[in-house]
């Protein structure tokens, strides 16, 4: 399905994600939310046909994009000379090596009006690079961000708020509706902010480690602990991590995670 194309540029194409936003309230609303700073590096993920692009360069004269889409890149390009410094990266975000985007200078602030089809793979990527980053603002489906930001306890607790939340600080700024969109999306969407913590506020000892207990946890998760990380986690680092084997993994919090992950590394 595709919508009726703005001048100049062409058919959105659903394979790549596209929803233009277009109404002016929660462009403000989003471009306020990250009030760039004199001296901030921002970049853009998924730019399209400009929505966020030319409010964001008109307000800080410069900015990175990374489109996908090639079709995309000369009429952003021309829409966007005159209101500043646009460089235009035609990659697969998920290929960005946004350490080396930074490349030592300031952390980046990265803004987008994510894909949704490609959300989950684009958030854990951002985690891998998440010591370059300053702070992140993604309008995502208003699901995604409720699982983001849950806690122990709820249905949405799962494997995407615990490696977010042991990454960053995870916070909803505001939904937006479907009719913000050209073409709607089927789905509510919401704004979210994320700060990376500080490399090593959480306490992780080994990173790969505590991926691979969180992602056995939660693939099983009416299963028990003990069932769940059984060849991962024995008798004794259950009770060194100080969590009954008998829970199951929506009921620990981040840390617990975190001390489970610890107990299980060779010293
Ligand atoms: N920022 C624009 C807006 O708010 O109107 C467009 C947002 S649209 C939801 C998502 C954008 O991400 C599209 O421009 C799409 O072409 C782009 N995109 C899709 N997959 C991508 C990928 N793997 N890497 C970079 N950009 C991608």
């Amino acid at each position: 399905m595709s919508s009726a194309p703005v001048p100049g540029f062409g058919r959105a194409k659903k394979a790549l994600g596209q929803h233009f936003l277009h109404e002016p309230a929660y462009i403000e609303r989003i471009v306020d939310a990250v009030s760039p700073r004199p001296g901030d590096r921002l970049v853009e993920i998924g730019p399209g046909q400009g929505a966020l692009t030319l409010p964001l360069l008109r307000r800080h004269g410069t900015l990175t994009v990374i489109e996908f889409d090639r079709d995309l890149v000369a009429p952003l390009t021309r829409a966007a000379a005159g209101h500043g410094s646009l460089e235009v990266i035609n990659r697969d975000v998920l290929e960005v090596d946004f350490t080396a985007l930074a490349g030592g200078g300031p952390p980046l602030r990265v803004v987008g009006n994510l894909p949704y089809n490609i959300s989950s793979p684009i958030l854990f990527h951002m985690l891998d690079h998440a010591a370059a980053v300053a702070d992140m603002h993604f309008m995502l489906q208003k699901e995604v961000v409720e699982r983001m930001a849950a806690g122990p306890g709820s249905k949405a607790y799962g494997r995407l708020s615990v490696m977010l939340q042991a990454g960053c600080l995870v916070m909803p700024l505001f939904e937006v509706p479907p009719e913000a969109f050209r073409p709607p999306p089927k789905v509510d969407s919401a704004v979210v902010r994320l700060a990376p913590r500080p490399p090593g506020e959480a306490g992780i000892q080994d990173p790969a480690r505590f991926s691979a207990v969180v992602r056995a946890a939660f693939g099983q998760r009416r299963k028990t602990l003990r069932n769940a990380l059984a060849g991962l986690c024995g008798p004794e680092q259950f009770e060194a991590a100080c969590i009954a084997p008998g829970t199951r993994a929506e009921q620990v919090p981040v840390e617990g995670f975190v001390r489970l992950a610890n107990a299980a590394c060779p010293d």
